[in-house]
């Protein structure tokens, strides 16, 4: 049975093949479909299958593929979506500066790079999103810091090969791929402000002949992703470092770094530090001096052997394509520039370390409030039991 969100794609290609039936070369950049504006490309491919469709069910010749725009991985490509043309930066940097607005005012809902150092603003952590809360969590009850201290992660394998000549003392930027880059989904997603079509369909082969299946997936790609890989590029040592695997995240990274002039270096699931369940990115094995080195991640846990090397962003879904995320990230990265050791920038501007430790000071005073509590109660059962007079108060 289709899906609603098939049944709708297929009815707008349908009112679209009707009306411009004929003439598919007169496919402007973006076209009005009732009132739901389609990404150009998208636009392109469902006209594009539906005249061959139509063709074919008519007799006719099915037409030449179109050329496509940026090489694709498996042939079900969607052509480019270059952010470029999307919006002006007048118009970004007004979201842009709202958005910095809203949260100067109030608690701080959620990590984001236009946040205000941690310690300066109320965090409510009811209010964080479920995965932050349950990464703090985490990090509070178990701190990573201690369970891998610096020996331990010294005597582990070196990450990375040494520098390119092409990128001889740069420094290191270390981009996280899902969430922060990407977003990839089972089914299109359907929710609200998403943008209707993936920008590709991925069909990954499990590789196992045991057991063959594939598995097919929606790659939707952060607004600006493209723009601020290509700024990074021209500044720093590029490292994707992904806690997916590398069957999944070299199919992202070939379409978004086709060239493989943008990335320098990748490293996957494997190369994440395991503890408890949680992977962890520890930046310390890497073979970067630390003070060179930052991570841009969405998840507060990957960062959390290095808290002051992390630098934390919105996690994004694919339902917000109107998302600038990326952009004052690219200013942060661009002022980082300037300074002389990134994680004491990073403790000054955001505090994340210092905020981890306040968690974790508090936790554990709850904890021994609970623990007293709980033996005064066993006290005074006791004393009751044995008929003694002493009452203990709480
Ligand atoms: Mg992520």
């Amino acid at each position: 049975m289709r899906s609603a969100y098939d049944q709708g794609v297929e009815e707008k290609r349908s009112k679209f093949l009707h009306r411009h039936m004929g003439q598919p070369a007169a496919v402007r950049d973006s076209i009005e479909l009732d009132r739901v504006k389609l990404p150009r490309e998208c636009v392109r491919l469902k006209v594009a299958e539906a005249v061959a469709k139509w063709q074919q069910l008519d007799g006719g010749q099915k037409p030449e593929p179109r050329p496509l725009a940026g090489g694709t991985p498996n042939g079900t490509y969607h052509g480019e979506r270059d952010e470029d043309d999307l919006e002006d930066q007048e118009t970004l940097a007004s979201q842009q500066s709202q958005q910095s607005q809203q949260q100067r005012t109030g608690p701080i809902r959620d990590f984001s790079v236009a946040m205000p150092r941690l310690s300066s603003q109320e965090v409510d952590l009811r209010l964080l999103p479920q995965q932050v809360k349950a990464a703090l969590d985490f990090l509070v009850a178990m701190n990573p810091v201690q369970v891998v201290p610096d020996a331990m992660s010294d005597s582990m394998p070196v990450l990375l090969p040494p520098q390119q000549e092409a990128h001889r003392g740069r420094r290191t930027l270390v981009l996280d791929l899902d969430e922060t880059l990407v977003h990839c989904h089972g089914q299109p997603t359907e929710l609200k402000g998403a943008s209707p079509c993936p920008d590709i369909f991925l069909e990954l082969d499990s590789g196992n002949p045991l057991m063959p299946m594939v598995l097919r997936a929606n790659l939707y790609v952060r607004p600006f992703s493209r723009r601020f890989l290509r700024f990074a590029a021209k500044h720093f040592e590029v490292v994707v470092f992904t806690a997916s695997a590398s069957i999944y995240a070299d199919r992202v990274l070939d379409y978004l770094d086709p060239g493989r002039d943008l990335v320098a270096h990748r490293l996957y699931r494997e190369g994440c530090t395991e503890i408890a369940g949680g992977h962890f990115k520890d930046l310390r094995r890497l073979g970067r001096p630390l003070k060179d080195v930052v991570l841009v991640d969405n998840s507060p846990l990957a960062p959390g052997l290095a808290p002051d090397n992390g630098l934390l962003v919105t996690s994004w879904y694919g339902d917000d394509q109107k998302d600038v995320e990326l952009l004052p990230l690219m200013f942060t990265c661009f002022r980082m520039l300037r300074e002389k050791s990134w994680p004491e920038y990073l403790a000054q501007r955001y505090g994340f370390r210092d905020f981890l430790e306040e968690l974790r000071a508090n936790a554990a005073a709850r904890a021994t409030r609970v623990a007293t509590q709980a033996s005064m109660v066993r006290m005074q059962m006791i004393w009751s039991s044995t008929g003694a007079v002493t009452q203990v108060r709480r």
